[in-house]
């Protein structure tokens, strides 16, 4: 990389991407294209196990520091470190490893490297998210046997989650969004001991994980008989979202992708309450890049796997929004979740 000589990487989602390994204790120093896998004795089997063909140190101190030590040790001069992922304590930590003489100018903060190649995923990772998609489609389907007026929203994350489980989840994604009622209108609103309404929508938004990498939907029904304006909202909500997942080709910007979805709610007069981007990337983290939203140029490249979510937010009424994850083929966009999005009455 230009100008350094070494880079050093700390956030873990990379760490394993690189070299394998899914211990919490890690720093990966990269010199002249080899790789040394620095962690501390819980590791010591895992470590040769998963980083097979990387160079493992035990360290009997954090990770970091028995990294700058050894950096230090083997003359290098310039140093990268991920700045999105360190922070000021870290880099304070990673100075004060350092001998006075070359802590000066060490470590320079350079771009997320790694974030940029982990967005286009190879054949192996995309079996794997499909796997994750499919098992989040099966978990949701489960749902629709269960659901109904008066469980609590956390009954219903825990009852989704114990089934994520037992069909192999790792674990989830992040925390199972729920929302119910007048809660719906919260975009992010998590499972709380609201009582699901004798009518109104309901929102799940959740993902598994499997095999490290990250699944992502979301699907709202209405329980009970809906309201024609209810039924107008989701229409539009659904028509917004398939015109976003038609606009998914290789070569496209992210933002068109937004735009696509966006211009359907500005036609319907429904775009202010749509308040947040309309997708991003998935992968070992659930949260990368590309991100879809209003302006952004980046342009979408065949093997990414991406979301698309747009929801329309109706502050104390109601909201609702419909996501799937979507691979960029070579010459479209293929749905990974394809759960019913037709409107769903409980
Ligand atoms: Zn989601
Ligand atoms: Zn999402």
């Amino acid at each position: 990389m230009a100008g350094v000589d070494a880079m050093l990487l700390t956030h873990l989602p990379d760490v394993r991407y690189l070299c394998g390994f899914t211990g919490s204790s890690a720093a990966l120093v990269l010199v002249g294209g080899r790789a040394t896998l620095f962690t501390d004795g819980r590791y010591t089997v895992q470590a040769r196990a998963e980083a097979a063909g990387t160079k493992v140190v035990i360290a009997k101190k954090p990770a970091v520091v028995a990294a700058c030590e050894w950096l230090e040790s083997a003359g290098v001069k310039r140093c990268g470190f991920d700045a999105t992922h360190t922070t000021v304590t870290g880099l304070e930590t990673m100075r004060k490893s350092l001998s006075a003489k070359v802590r000066r100018g060490m470590f320079v903060a350079v771009r997320p490297v790694v974030a940029g190649m982990r967005e286009v995923k190879d054949a192996d990772e995309i079996e794997r998210l499909r796997v994750a998609a499919q098992v989040g489609c099966e978990l949701f389907d489960g749902m629709l046997t269960y659901l109904e007026a008066g469980l609590t929203e956390v009954e219903v994350a825990a009852t989704l989650e114990y089934a994520a489980r037992l069909a192999g989840a790792e674990g989830m994604s992040f925390d199972t969004i729920v929302a119910s009622g007048e809660r719906s209108a919260l975009p992010h609103g998590h499972a709380t001991a609201a009582r699901l309404p004798k009518q109104g929508f309901v929102t799940l938004d959740f993902g598994v994980i499997l095999d490290g990498y990250c699944s992502d939907m979301t699907r709202t029904v209405h329980i009970g008989k809906g309201l024609p304006m209810e039924r107008d909202v989701y229409d539009s909500v659904l028509e917004a979202q398939e015109a976003a997942v038609a606009a998914v080709a290789p070569g496209v910007t992210a933002g068109e992708v937004d735009e696509a979805a966006r211009s359907v709610l500005r036609r319907v007069k429904l775009d202010k309450y749509f308040s947040h981007s309309t997708g991003h990337g998935v992968g070992l983290e659930i949260h990368e890049g590309p991100r879809l939203a209003a302006k952004q140029t980046q342009v979408l490249e065949q093997g990414m796997v991406i979301t698309i979510e747009p929801g329309v937010y109706l502050p104390g009424r109601f909201g609702l929004r419909i996501e799937d994850m979507v691979l960029v083929t070579a010459n479209g966009g293929e749905i990974l979740t394809p759960s019913v999005k037709a409107w769903i009455e409980l």
